[in-house]
């Protein structure tokens, strides 16, 4: 079993890491923004409440993120264990994840990753960022340009920007981790490694991964 909490601002690699370790580690790759984006886009209640919020680069509030990870982490597939991306993002879900997460029996420990890379370069990487509309696999036209500019390699989807990875928007996206998320590193203070986002996805993988593997959380 393993469980992985991937912390970080916006724009510095979770969600392709953690889609990547999913793969190798054979567990489920939870991320609360996609199922954010799933809702908004079968406009389900849940999902017209959340798109505004996540358009202005805010937070969705803490008892609907709750719901949400507590109602995936209860399926049978999280009982392998998972990988935590975007969720928790503030200190009361921190510790209502605790909470949840000291209930699992005869799991391992946790393993949390900090992965942290400057606002200025965050912004760089978010605008260039595409993903593929169908499979949902990740392109950077900086540096993972797909073969056929705005078509999927792995599915030949159309690649499209979301719609909160806009500039204006991805500014207070990172305001809003600033303000509201930074302090969750505090909380994981005594268990989190950190890591460089600035190195190259492959490096920063088998970093993780040694980390995941080793059972330990620094
Ligand atoms: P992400 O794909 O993780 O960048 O999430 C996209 C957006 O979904 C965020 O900017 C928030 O508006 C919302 N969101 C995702 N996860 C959470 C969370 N744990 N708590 C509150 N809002 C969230």
């Amino acid at each position: 079993m393993v469980r992985l909490i991937l912390l970080g601002p916006p724009g510095a690699g979770k969600g392709t890491q953690a889609a990547r370790l999913a793969e190798e580690l054979g567990v489920p790759h939870i991320s609360t923004g996609a199922i954010l984006r799933q809702a908004v886009f079968e406009k389900t209640p849940l999902g017209v409440k959340a798109q505004e919020i996540m358009d202005a680069g805010q937070l969705v509030s803490d008892d609907i993120m709750f719901e949400i990870i507590r109602e995936r982490l209860s399926q049978p597939d999280s009982r392998k264990g998972y990988i935590l991306d975007g969720y928790p993002r503030t200190l009361a879900q921190a510790e209502a994840l605790d909470r949840l997460m000291s209930e699992e029996k005869d799991a391992p420990p946790v393993t949390v990753v900090n992965v942290d890379l400057s606002p200025e370069e965050l912004v760089r990487r978010i605008a260039g960022r595409r993903s593929c509309s169908n499979c949902g696999a990740i392109y950077n036209v900086h540096f993972k340009p797909p073969r056929r500019e705005d078509v999927c390699d792995n599915c030949g989807g159309a690649l499209t920007q979301r719609s909160d990875d806009r500039e204006e928007t991805v500014r207070e996206r990172i305001a809003t981790y600033e303000r509201q998320t930074r302090p969750v590193l505090d909380f994981y203070a005594a268990r989190v490694t950190r890591v460089d986002g600035r190195g190259s996805p492959d490096a920063i993988f088998e970093k993780i991964a040694g980390l995941v593997r080793a059972g330990k959380a620094r």
